[in-house]
């Protein structure tokens, strides 16, 4: 990397990997570059493969000159070694939160007490915080060349990184991980446009902000299941499955390997995913 590639941040010097910030984001850039040091290794160890990883942590003003995602907020990887974040509390994640009288009492109450706030609102940053360990489950998956058959597997994949993450290296952020998916999850679909697999492998990220967040909330609710049913062998027996291969599976061929040579909870995301 050239020393001035990114001429407006500050570069943090504790990480053996390059850790840049903007200015008065740099406690905020060390917090997250210490849980990615933490997860590269955790990963690193589970995946047998050590990516290289380069970190922006980034004020809304230098989102548009380093970032590639229009909305400042959302974790995402620039380049297949570089992860985007940002470094600040945001209308982005503020509008995430549905108003609790909107919500059934029962998760209001759930969302209240994981993001609860001592003024009464709900801070949703712990979630999306967490989410660049999600970003750097891609990064493993571009480098090493896992070659997921299905642009759902992926984000499924990035999904249970991020969950057995949390509860190896940080068991006590699982109620900040697992409530908000869970209730956008619970919540009805009549307003969603796109539901099935075939629609978000067709269009991803094109099926709109809202509608994408429910099917990575979906991924994030499967995940949990997957892990708690096949522990870390789960994630290690999917990324062994597709790693370096680049066959043209159909659903019948998927569905059965990823029954034989995954675990059985992750076909079942593919064979009873219809809402
Ligand atoms: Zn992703």
């Amino acid at each position: 990397m050239s020393l001035n590639q990114y001429p407006n941040l500050i570069e943090l010097s504790d990480f053996q990997f390059p850790v840049y910030a903007s200015a008065g984001t740099e406690q905020q850039a060390q917090s997250i570059a210490v849980r990615c040091r933490n997860a590269h290794e955790f990963l690193g160890s589970a995946l047998e493969f050590e990516p290289q990883m380069n970190v922006l942590v980034l004020a809304p003003e230098h989102w548009n000159e380093y970032a590639n995602f229009p909305v400042y907020g959302m974790p995402h990887y620039t380049d297949e070694r570089t992860l985007a974040v940002a470094g600040q509390d945001n209308g982005f994640w503020r509008g995430m939160t549905p108003p609790a009288e909107v919500l059934p009492p029962e998760a209001a109450q759930a969302m209240k007490a994981a993001y609860g706030q001592p003024d009464g609102s709900i801070n949703l940053s712990p979630f999306f915080d967490m989410l660049t360990v999600h970003e750097l489950g891609h990064l493993f998956q571009f480098q090493a060349k896992c070659q997921f058959p299905r642009l759902w597997l992926a984000e499924l994949f990035c999904n249970i990184c991020l969950h057995a993450n949390v509860v190896a290296r940080e068991p006590e952020q699982l109620p900040a991980l697992e409530t908000f998916p869970q209730m956008v999850a619970n919540l009805g679909v009549a307003e969603l446009r796109y539901r099935s697999l075939e629609d978000f492998e067709r269009l991803y990220i094109d099926v709109g902000a809202q509608n994408y967040g429910w099917y990575q909330c979906r991924f994030h609710v499967a995940a949990k299941r997957i892990y708690e049913a096949g522990g870390i062998e789960a994630l290690q027996r999917l990324w062994k499955a597709f790693l370096q291969s680049d066959e043209k599976l159909s659903d019948e061929q998927l569905a059965a390997r990823l029954r034989e040579d995954a675990h059985p909870e992750i076909e079942r995301v593919l064979t009873a995913w219809s809402v």
